[in-house]
Formats: C-alpha cells, sequence, structure tokens
C-alpha cells in the first residue's frame, strides 16, 4: 500500500478536528476523511466547517453539540488547535504564558470534557491529542509550550486510565519538527534551525503534516483498539539519537 493511500477503515465514523484549517489538523482532516469519516472541521480561520476560537468560554461544547447534530454521533476527537512561539524566560510575560495554556491545555481538557458523554455512545471511542517531543523534554524560549506540552501528555493518560472502561481509549502523539506554518517562521529566520533538525532525524528529513496525520488515522482506527495511554515520538527517529 503506497504512503498515505486511503483504506475505508474509518467508514461511518464521526470525526472533530481542531485546528484543522492549517498544518497537522489540516491534514489529519482529509485523512479521517480520506479513510470515509466525516470531519467536523474547527479553526480560527482557513477553509473549515466552524470558524471558532477554542478558548472562548462555552465553544467546545457548542462544538461536540455541532458535530453530533451533524454527523449523528462522536467516535474521534483531535483537539489538535494549538500556538508556538519562542519567549526566552527573561521578560516572559504573563500574557503569552496564560494564552498558551489556554489555547495548547484548558481548551483540550474542556473539548474532551464535553465529548465524554457523545464518546461514550460511540462502541469505538478514540481521542488523539497531539503533544510534541516537548512533552518529554524542554528547549531554551520555548517554557510556556513545553510546560502545556508536558501538561497534554499528562491528562492523556488519566483521561486514558478513567474512560478506558468505556472502551474510549486516548493518546497522545508527539511530533517531532514538522514543515507546518507553525514552524515555518522559525526555519526561515534560523536556517541552522533547519540543518539541526534534519540531521538529529534518523530518516535524515523534517516531517511533514501527512506523516503525523496518517498515524492520528491509525489510531482512529480499529487496528489500535488496544493501545490506549500513551505518549509516543512521531519525529523521524530523532529523538533516540544523543
Ligand atoms: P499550525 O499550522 O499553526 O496549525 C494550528 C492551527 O490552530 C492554526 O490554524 C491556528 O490558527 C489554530 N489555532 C490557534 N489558536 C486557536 C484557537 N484559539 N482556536 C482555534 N484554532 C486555533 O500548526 P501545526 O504545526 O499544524 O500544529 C498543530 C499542532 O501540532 C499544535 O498543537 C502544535 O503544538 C503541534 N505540534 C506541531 C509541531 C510542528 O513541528 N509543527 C511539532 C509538535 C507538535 P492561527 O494560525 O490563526 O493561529
Amino acid at each position: 500500500m503506497a504512503p498515505g493511500e486511503a483504506h475505508g477503515r474509518l467508514e461511518g465514523r464521526s470525526a472533530l478536528v481542531t485546528g484543522a484549517g492549517s498544518g497537522i489538523g489540516a491534514a489529519t482532516a482529509r485523512r479521517l476523511a480520506a479513510d470515509g469519516a466525516r470531519v467536523y472541521r474547527v479553526d480560527l480561520q482557513g477553509e473549515v466547517d466552524r470558524h471558532a476560537d477554542v478558548t472562548a468560554p462555552g465553544i467546545n461544547a457548542e462544538l461536540v453539540a455541532e458535530a453530533v447534530a451533524r454527523h449523528g454521533g462522536l467516535d474521534i476527537l483531535v483537539p489538535c488547535a494549538g500556538i508556538s512561539a519562542f519567549h526566552p524566560l527573561e521578560g516572559h510575560d504573563d500574557a503569552y504564558f496564560d494564552q498558551v495554556m489556554a489555547v495548547n491545555v484548558t481548551a483540550v481538557f474542556r473539548l474532551i470534557r464535553d465529548a465524554v458523554p457523545a464518546l461514550k455512545r460511540s462502541p469505538h471511542g478514540r481521542i488523539v491529542t497531539i503533544g510534541s517531543t516537548m512533552a518529554s523534554f524542554g528547549d531554551a524560549g520555548l517554557v510556556a509550550y513545553g510546560a502545556s506540552k508536558h501538561a497534554v501528555l499528562g491528562m492523556t493518560r488519566s483521561v486514558a486510565c478513567e474512560l478506558g472502561p468505556f472502551g474510549i481509549t486516548a493518546n497522545c502523539l508527539q511530533p517531532g519538527a514538522i514543515e507546518t506554518p507553525m514552524t515555518a517562521p522559525a526555519f526561515a529566520d534560523m536556517p541552522e534551525f533547519r540543518v539541526y533538525w534534519e540531521k538529529k532525524a534518523a530518516l535524515g528529513r523534517l516531517g511533514q503534516p501527512e506523516d503525523i496525520a496518517d498515524v492520528i488515522a491509525f489510531l482512529a482506527s480499529d487496528d489500535a483498539r488496544f493501545f490506549s495511554g500513551q505518549g509516543f515520538f512521531v519525529d523521524g527517529g530523532a529523538m533516540q539519537r544523543q
């Protein structure tokens, strides 16, 4: 089977993807749809079904209700909306830290919480959160982002424990450096950053959004039915090098 080739394995499933207007979320929405899922796509902007700010009070319950109303249920949840920027610790303002936590953590918590009743009604509920290599390691200038991604991984593990009895799996995918609009400014401004990640990856290249989306589609499928509570790198082997 060619990379990215559709399976039809998600036929009849309903998915909700945030951050679906760009990068990894957009590739995920395309991939899930190619595998047969009906996807409700949410983002601040871009070609999606609903423009919404996932940090707005009450919005996550609304989004779940809309996805359920449109597609008759909810089987797959992918809270992918996220933000990141380099901010040195000295002079790091409270507002940016709070914003990162609001988008990357609180909104993910609210979306999962508000989706629980619908996911419990599904015979194959799946939650795939998006961590980062920064959910297991750290880096200069990424204090807020690193804190948020550690939180997402920790949250996912506890969600897996709590929802496992209902047949719902929860896993946290940890991408390495992926070429998306989020990382484009850093790769453009700091060519050495690109070279560093290309060399660090055992596969010798940066990741593409489809490299992540294909794994998310696997996690959403029945093939991954006994896989839960995991955080794992999808990074071309970058984290295996010292
Ligand atoms: P991206 O291309 O910037 O996509 C993220 C999307 O989320 C953007 O469309 C963004 O809109 C949207 N978004 C941000 N804040 C939002 C809000 N409050 N409400 C609704 N939507 C919002 O970035 P990406 O690289 O695909 O990142 C997707 C996820 O993967 C993120 O959680 C990120 O942390 C994670 N990740 C990325 C990498 C990487 O190397 N790219 C590595 C590890 C993990 P705006 O563009 O308008 O802000």
